[in-house]
């Protein structure tokens, strides 16, 4: 398979699609990326890499670093994270406040901000410093040793988190949270605050393609990398997901910083980025580039 070659024609068939959707400015900071900007790398399981546009460019991650979250932990909590955390779809939006009211505090999955928060608040409960434990595992996975927080990125949101803000208070008043509400937001923000490349991220990804394996080890198990993928597929790319899953066909997460990573398992693991928004919160390009790439690679999971 010749991924250059695929990657540089979906490169020029995206361009000109580039200035629809919309960049996210609830976090202020996330406005000032240039809407022009597409990136987009492969990795697969024989230790190919290809890439093109600005997959070198690191931008914020956003809600995939949710990803990294729920496998730290799976690793230290495993089937008992269930008690706490739901895995369906929401069909809600991912900072919707109805439904965990409705659902007494349990929220519907951990890829919504309430259930990335429950997972967060496991994860600094385990670990402590969960901001450090979170950026030492992508810098990791990514094999990139200075990847880290954009810190400017990670304030703007606290200033203005009130949503947030608001899922993390009534996850604590339906006693959802052990740590404070105050402490879950700090690491929330930061993680969602990690800059990372289209590059770094294919890589970071690539134990979700070989079964729980990168080329250090185990980083989880082959089953806890079925619940992973699975729940990427169900619930990655929120409202949206199953337009995602008809199109796509493969289990993915989104960020609203523009960029998706989806991952064939047992083949290979792909991130774009492209930071104009469709109304569910995903990259507009992003989503069509790998609507592409599974129709000129053949590949999806169905
Ligand atoms: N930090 C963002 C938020 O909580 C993440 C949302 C996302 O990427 N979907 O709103």
């Amino acid at each position: 398979m010749d991924y250059q070659q695929i990657l540089e024609q979906i490169h020029a068939e995206i361009v000109p699609t580039l200035p629809q959707g919309r960049i996210a400015d609830y976090i202020p900071q996330l406005a000032h990326v240039n809407q022009r900007s597409f990136g987009m790398a492969v990795c697969d399981t024989q230790g190919r890499f290809a890439s093109v546009g600005d997959a070198d460019e690191r931008f914020s991650i956003q809600s995939i670093s949710k990803v990294f979250t729920l496998t730290l932990a799976m690793q230290r909590e495993g089937e008992r994270l269930w008690q706490r955390v739901g895995r369906e779809p929401s069909g809600t939006s991912f900072n919707s406040l109805v439904q965990l009211e409705f659902e007494l505090g349990i929220p519907r999955n951990p890829f919504i901000n309430a259930g990335a928060l429950v997972v967060t608040d496991v994860v600094l409960s385990h670990l402590g410093d969960a901001k450090a434990a979170l950026r030492d595992f992508a810098r990791r996975l990514s094999g990139a040793a200075d990847v880290d927080y954009d810190y400017s990125v990670a304030a703007s949101e606290a200033r203005l988190g009130y949503r947030n803000s608001a899922l993390a208070n009534f996850l604590k008043s339906f006693g959802n949270l052990e740590n404070h509400p105050e402490a879950v937001l700090d690491a929330y923000f930061h993680h969602c605050a990690l800059a990372m490349s289209c590059g770094e991220l294919s890589r970071a990804f690539m134990y979700l393609a070989r079964h729980g394996s990168n080329s250090d080890g185990a980083v989880i198990t082959p089953g806890q990398t079925k619940y992973i993928n699975s729940l990427m597929l169900t619930c990655g790319t929120y409202d949206a997901v199953g337009d995602f899953a008809y199109r796509v066909g493969l289990p993915g997460k989104s960020g609203v910083g523009g960029g998706i990573v989806a991952v064939m398992p047992g083949m290979f693991s792909v991130c774009v980025w492209a930071p104009g928004l469709n109304a569910s919160g995903n990259s507009l390009a992003g989503t069509r580039a790998l609507e592409r790439f599974a129709t000129l690679t053949g590949q999806s999971i169905f």
